[in-house]
């Protein structure tokens, strides 16, 4: 229960910093993407390279950016009836074709009939596509992700996202979520922050299951109700 406190606690002095930085980049930024556009007709060849690292980094900053004022801005969300094997089959069908490149198949599981969940489905969106992307990033070299969406006890549904992954050592478990906590390369550590802070608001639960080696499930747990 402390922790829990101690951690949206860091989350909203972080969210308000985040809120003001976010907006005083936001507007040199559009003016850097709007010259640079008009600059790369004119740039010599050899120097077209350089043209396409500016534009993805600038994408990368603006990706930090949306996280953080999403982070920080009380979100006008709109909790609706909403089904989430609907929800779920739109975002496979958004990652298909980056599975694809990457050798990786979608086996999903889907208990129909379910309960109709209250939710923001944009925001629902937003964990599922943070979670698989996750797990496609684990898995350079192809395999499976399974996905199931089924009911759970108490009214709610149980979705789970696992991969063929390498694994999170069970000493980094609880480093998940925290801002900027990344492994990688080019990573932002914020995707796992943002969905958690999603699934609370939605009352939900979120659990990680992994084996060095052998992959990482993710289980989350969503009421019908929101309380
Ligand atoms: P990012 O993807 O930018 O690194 P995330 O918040 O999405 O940030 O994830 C944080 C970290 O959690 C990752 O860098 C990785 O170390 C670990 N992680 C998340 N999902 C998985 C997974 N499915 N398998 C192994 N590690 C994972
Ligand atoms: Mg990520």
């Amino acid at each position: 229960m402390e922790d829990k406190l101690r951690k949206s606690d860091t989350l909203n002095v972080l969210g308000q910093l985040a809120a003001g930085i976010a907006h005083e980049v936001r507007n040199p930024m559009t003016a850097v993407k709007g010259f640079i556009q008009l600059l790369e007709n004119s740039m010599e060849k050899e120097h077209a390279m350089y043209f396409n690292i500016i534009s993805t980094e600038l994408a990368r900053i603006d990706s930090i950016i949306n996280e953080f004022l999403f982070l920080s801005k009380p979100q006008a969300v709109k909790y609706m009836d909403n089904d989430v094997i609907i929800i779920m089959k739109e975002t496979v069908k958004l990652l298909n074709a980056q599975a694809l490149l990457n050798n990786i198949q979608f086996r999903t599981y889907y208990e129909y009939g379910l309960q109709p969940i209250s939710c923001e489905s944009n925001q629902l969106k937003k964990v599922f596509i943070n979670i698989i992307k996750n797990a496609i990033e684990v898995m350079p070299k192809g395999g499976v992700i399974t996905i199931s969406v089924r009911s759970a006890e108490h009214h709610g549904i149980y979705i789970t996202i696992k991969d063929e992954g390498g694994g999170i050592p069970e000493n980094k478990l609880d480093k998940l979520g925290q801002p900027f906590y990344t492994t990688k390369e080019r990573g932002t550590g914020l995707g796992l922050m943002v969905s958690y802070k999603i699934i609370d608001e939605h009352h939900g639960r979120v659990h990680v299951n992994s084996e060095v080696a052998m992959g990482t499930t993710f289980e989350i747990y969503l009421p019908n109700k929101r309380r």
